[in-house]
């Protein structure tokens, strides 16, 4: 029989609470993630079974949002704390670590870099204009996002993606990295030393952003070479697991049985 076409990867995506909706999620994530020829499905916050979940999926994608509950990383909340979800935040700290445990593609886009951070043992600055300042914009309190530019290091896998040393970027963060988790590595940073990249050195399938490539993915192929990455790996990923099973030697009939 001849073999069919490849089916799409399946990106499992990070849904949230959004406009008073508590299962929901800003449809640029799944237009950026179909058009890179992937299959889009929503992970409930409001579900603990990520690992039965992730099991069924070919990659990740952890989504922007909230501030993650500050006590995770061993931090008292402040008033520019806002938008913690105790839910979401177990939720995706889960799908992280089960998604590098079984060698899945993860994608980090904003609140999602800090979740792959803090899973694997990173802190965050509470709130950059009071600990790094504004000499960079990162979030514009008119809620419309803003413009800046990052250097891509040499030598990591973001700048093999992206082909590019630095980037123009769309930005709504007012949270970043303080302190790298021991595993990560920093692939991007601000002009005021923000860290707005990072990734595992041993590991070309963990890639995390702290801007929104998701706004502007339509117009920039450097933007949207993030989500065919993912899919991409999600793709090899997904003939290795094939070429395992397909070591498997069929079912045969045993003596005195006979198949009908
Ligand atoms: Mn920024």
């Amino acid at each position: 029989m001849k073999p069919s076409a490849s089916p799409p990867p399946i990106v499992a995506l990070s849904a949230y609470e959004r406009n008073g909706e508590p299962f929901s999620l800003a449809p640029e994530y799944a237009g950026a993630v179909c058009r890179a020829g992937g299959l889009p499905v929503l992970f409930p916050p409001q579900c603990p079974g990520g690992l039965d979940f992730i099991r069924r999926c070919d990659a990740l994608l952890l989504t922007g949002g909230g501030d993650i509950s500050p006590d995770l990383y061993g931090a008292a909340a402040d008033e520019s704390t806002h938008a913690v979800h105790p839910d979401r935040d177990a939720a995706e700290i889960a799908l992280a670590r089960a998604a590098i445990a079984q060698g899945l593609p993860l994608l980090g886009i904003c609140r999602g870099m800090q979740v792959l951070n803090v899973a694997l043992g990173g802190t965050l600055h509470l709130d950059l204009p009071t600990t790094v300042g504004t000499h960079v914009c990162h979030r514009s309190t008119s809620h419309t996002p803003v413009l800046h530019s990052v250097e891509i290091l040499a030598g990591t896998t973001l700048a093999r993606i992206l082909r590019k040393k630095q980037v123009r970027i769309s930005s709504w963060h007012h949270q970043a990295i303080a302190v790298l988790a021991p595993a990560l590595r920093v692939s991007a940073q601000a002009a005021d030393g923000v860290i707005e990249a990072v990734e595992i050195p041993e590991n070309p399938d963990v890639l995390a952003v702290q801007w929104h490539p998701e706004h502007t993915y339509a117009d920039d192929p450097a933007q949207q070479a993030l989500f065919h990455w993912l899919v991409e790996r999600a793709r090899q990923g997904w003939a290795r697991r094939s070429d395992r099973n397909s070591g498997q030697p069929d079912t045969v009939a045993q003596p005195g049985e006979e198949c009908r």
